[in-house]
């Protein structure tokens, strides 16, 4: 498995925790399609367990580029990503201002250790993989 691995979207619908579950059989190719996919990069999201990883490790970098809000007192923050850290406002660019290319063919993720659950977690199933035509697979399909 490449460090560019697995990037999740809670808009796709209802997960089974069994598909989510079995992302660690997961087989990601480096291909970068899913972090220079300029649609997929505007829907994402990161959470309150995203945002205190990078509190904790002082990324305030990683949390300029999070537009961070609150549904109401006391819930737990959600923060839209990618944002321009300049202006606020979401990123013009198709990548990810975090994925770097290396060699001919493959993209590096340059926070992996940090990076959101959403990136964690994607795929979280055929359905997903299918729909972004990612080329990885799970170790039963092999
Ligand atoms: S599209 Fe799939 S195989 Fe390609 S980098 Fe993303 S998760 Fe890996
Ligand atoms: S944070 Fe890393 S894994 Fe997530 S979209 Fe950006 S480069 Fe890809």
């Amino acid at each position: 498995m490449t460090n560019l691995n697995l990037l999740a979207k809670a808009c796709l619908g209802p997960v089974a925790d069994e598909e989510v579950k079995d992302r660690e059989n997961f087989n990601c190719t480096g291909c970068g399609k899913c972090c220079t996919h300029g649609p997929y990069m505007r829907t994402m999201s990161a959470g309150e367990e995203d945002l205190q990883r990078w509190e904790d490790e002082g990324r305030q970098d990683i949390l300029d580029t999070a537009d961070i809000f609150s549904w109401g007192d006391g819930e737990d923050r959600t923060a839209d990503l990618w944002m321009d850290p300049k202006t606020g406002d979401e990123r013009n660019s198709d990548r990810c201002p975090w994925v770097k290319k290396v060699g001919k063919d493959n993209w590096h993720c340059t926070i992996h250790e940090l990076r959101p659950n959403v990136c964690r977690n994607y795929p979280v199933n055929k359905k997903q993989r299918d729909e972004f035509e990612c080329p990885g697979v799970w170790d039963h399909e092999r």
